[in-house]
């Protein structure tokens, strides 16, 4: 896990405006969190972090595989996914943590690629394959985001129901762009009341951004 990531994580049980707390035990080369814990002040849950993927799971979860690009459109591969949610954030002079919800993870490898010097996390209910040095995967309950207000400078979306779309309107900091990959018509009108300056919103693709 990369450090600076625990400054945008919240605790997913009590959802505390404190964050989380890293304890660290030990660090790979690059200075990532390879094993460790992150500890919640408020709840005092703590949540693992081993071979440098967090587990905000808490024992939790469905335990079904990652679910990525059913139905109309058929299955965009990781590859076209990247190139997608690059385009939609325009991250070109990204620096902040970049998000993406749940079945976006197959994506991560490949966006981290395009992006240099980026904090990317993807979220997911299982590990799978895909943890790589180059961004952190966090396991956590799908539905809601575990994040913390105003830090994120993008977050990407796959089919987003109601709760995820307000924690991720939340955890945008200003300026930051929030892109919904294939939304229905739900997630575009929430995304119009939601406060955000709407960009674009198509069946594909919707992008707004948080501004000032
Ligand atoms: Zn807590």
């Amino acid at each position: 896990m990369q450090i600076e990531l625990s400054e945008i994580l919240t605790c997913p049980d009590c959802r505390s405006p404190q964050g989380l707390i890293v304890l660290v035990d030990e660090l790979d080369d690059e200075g990532r969190v390879r094993d460790g814990d992150l500890g919640c002040s408020r709840c005092q849950r703590r949540y693992p972090i081993r071979d440098g993927v967090v587990d905000l799971l808490g024992g939790g979860g469905s335990g079904e595989p990652e679910r990525v690009a059913e139905g109309d459109g058929g299955r965009p591969s990781p590859r076209e996914l990247a190139a997608e949610i690059g385009g939609l954030l325009d991250l070109r002079s990204a620096s902040g943590p970049v998000v993406l919800g749940h079945g976006l993870a197959p994506a991560a490898g490949p966006l981290a690629g395009l992006l240099e010097g980026v904090s990317l996390l993807a979220l997911a209910e299982e590990a799978g394959d895909g943890a790589a040095d180059s961004w952190t995967l966090v396991l956590a309950p799908a539905g809601r985001l575990p994040l913390l207000p105003g830090k994120a400078e993008g977050v990407a979306l796959w089919k987003p129901g109601a709760g995820a779309l307000e924690d991720a309107r939340r955890a945008l900091s200003p300026g930051g762009r929030l892109a919904l990959l294939r939304p229905d018509e739900d997630a575009r009108r929430d995304l119009e009341g939601s406060g955000l300056e709407v960009l674009a919103s198509e069946e594909r693709a919707a992008v707004a951004r948080r501004s000032g």
